[in-house]
């Protein structure tokens, strides 16, 4: 659907999944709207998730920015966190299925959530980057295309492609 991707990603936040979390998580636009082609289902999925690995993984309760930059042809969204960092060889692995990094070992998780942004992203002709240093935090970088104003329609998603149904009951 077309949806306004600034209201979306205030309507994100105000869900009761962060409303613990609500005065961490610093939100910036640079745009006041942002109208673009985006399946909400997924769209909500993959800033769920990297919100959620961004308050779990920096435990002593600093910011997490949230940051929504558009330009003519592409939107970014990425997610910034200081928390624990995650080590440059495991940056590669990360979004593997139920890889989990060795810092993170006491911090609950399945190490799944990672995997479906991935997928999620590229339904959406997005890309997902990471930058990150231990003991200092991370950013995730997501940018999706714009092509004269609007972006590609997003592909079909179906859940049989799905390779771990979990996701669609989880409330990571
Ligand atoms: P879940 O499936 O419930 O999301 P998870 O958070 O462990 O579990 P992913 O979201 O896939 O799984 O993340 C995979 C791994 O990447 C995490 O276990 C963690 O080791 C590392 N990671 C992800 N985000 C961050 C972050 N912001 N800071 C540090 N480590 C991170
Ligand atoms: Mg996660």
């Amino acid at each position: 659907v077309q949806l306004d991707m600034v209201s979306f990603i205030h309507t994100i936040l105000d869900k009761q999944k962060f409303s613990e979390s609500k005065d961490r998580i610093q939100f910036s636009a640079n745009v006041e709207q942002l109208i673009v082609y985006a399946d909400t289902y997924l769209m909500e999925h993959i800033l769920g998730n990297l919100l959620s690995n961004a308050i779990k993984y920096s435990p002593n309760g600093d910011r997490v920015s949230l940051r929504l930059s558009a330009s003519k042809k592409h939107y970014n969204i990425s997610v910034t966190d200081q928390g624990i960092g995650i080590a440059q060889k495991e940056i590669p692995k990360l979004f593997n299925p139920f890889f989990r990094a060795k810092n993170t070992e006491n911090i609950k998780g399945t190490g799944i959530g990672l995997a479906f942004v991935k997928q999620f992203v590229e339904l959406h002709h997005g890309t997902v980057t990471v930058m990150s240093e231990l003991g200092k935090g991370t950013t995730f970088m997501i940018k999706f295309p714009l092509e004269e104003g609007l972006p590609r329609p997003v592909k079909k998603f179906n859940e049989n492609q799905l390779s771990d149904k979990r996701i669609l009951s989880s409330k990571n």
